[in-house]
């Protein structure tokens, strides 16, 4: 059992099902064609996919290995599913972690340049997901990380000090050349928070895995005001677990109601990875 913490509510958890090849086709169709899109307006270098998430390679798709959270292809078997997932057994900058005795520093402040995007839900068996129209990007050292997508984890993969959160939102950002950036936003128990209210009445589930409308949601109203954040380098949480991602977990938590959390749980609960093994690595943390 995972250490959940007591104000999660126990809603069913999601199990792997065989409809999951079917949700991760879609997936792959989509983030395909967004990154040709992507690359193109943002006149970046020709696409050169040195995949670092399977949703994003089509060409991985007819041999990825399904996988999930419970059961024999749960996260302890990940890395003898496929040749193509070892790191998710031998790597040493794994993701997530336990966030804990960070060092402060006087990191950069990030440079989040988002802008307003129709919205495009999909459901794919693991998670649910935003795919972002272009436009909206981080600068990471002067460098131009693309928003492809955002999505949700319950609870949350990253701990502090030993505590989940009870959801858990990753935007994912990414360079033409394979660079990947993701900024990870904790989400607790509190008052209601309309900014979710345009996704979360859309939410896609098992019967309906796409949802899409001509509606725009603004990214950054779905973060907190302030944006310190945890500095370290780790890997993407979910097969092949690729390494050298720069994560930015931001310290403050954004709210949901209990209500909007059971109905994200509704469609899907338990899709977090435990912590993994820090082996050496430091955790820095913005500010004074
Ligand atoms: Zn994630």
């Amino acid at each position: 059992m995972r250490n959940f913490s007591s104000d999660q509510i126990p809603i069913r958890r999601m199990t792997a099902d065989s409809k999951g090849g079917v949700a991760l086709r879609v997936a792959f169709i989509d983030t395909a064609v967004l990154s040709v899109l992507l690359a193109a307006a943002c006149s970046l270098q020709a696409e050169d996919d040195q995949s670092v998430h399977h949703y994003l390679h089509k060409k991985e798709q007819p041999h990825a290995a399904t996988w999930g959270y419970t059961g024999q292809t749960g996260p302890a078997f990940w890395g003898n599913l496929s040749p193509e997932y070892a790191l998710a057994k031998t790597g040493r900058r794994q993701s997530p972690i336990d966030l804990h005795d960070a060092l402060s520093q006087d990191l950069p402040p990030l440079k989040l340049q988002y802008r307003p995007s129709k919205i495009h839900l999909i459901y794919n068996g693991h998670t649910i997901q935003e795919n972002e129209d272009p436009g909206s990007c981080e600068i990471v050292a002067g460098k131009r990380y693309e928003l492809q997508q955002f999505h949700f984890h319950s609870p949350s993969e990253h701990t502090v000090d030993g505590r989940h959160y009870p959801m858990e939102m990753h935007l994912v950002h990414k360079t033409a050349d394979g660079s990947v950036a993701v900024v990870g936003v904790l989400l607790q128990m509190g008052e209601h928070n309309h900014a979710f209210d345009a996704l979360w009445r859309l939410l896609p589930d098992a019967d309906n895995r796409q949802r899409d409308s001509d509606q725009k949601i603004d990214v950054s109203r779905l973060l907190p005001a302030v944006h310190e954040y945890y500095s370290y380098s780790g890997s993407f949480t979910t097969p092949p677990c690729t390494e050298d991602v720069k994560w930015a977990v931001l310290k403050d938590p954004v709210t949901l109601s209990a209500g909007q959390i059971e109905q994200f749980r509704r469609v899907i609960h338990g899709n977090n990875r435990p912590v993994q093994p820090l082996n050496g690595r430091s955790i820095l943390l913005s500010g004074p």
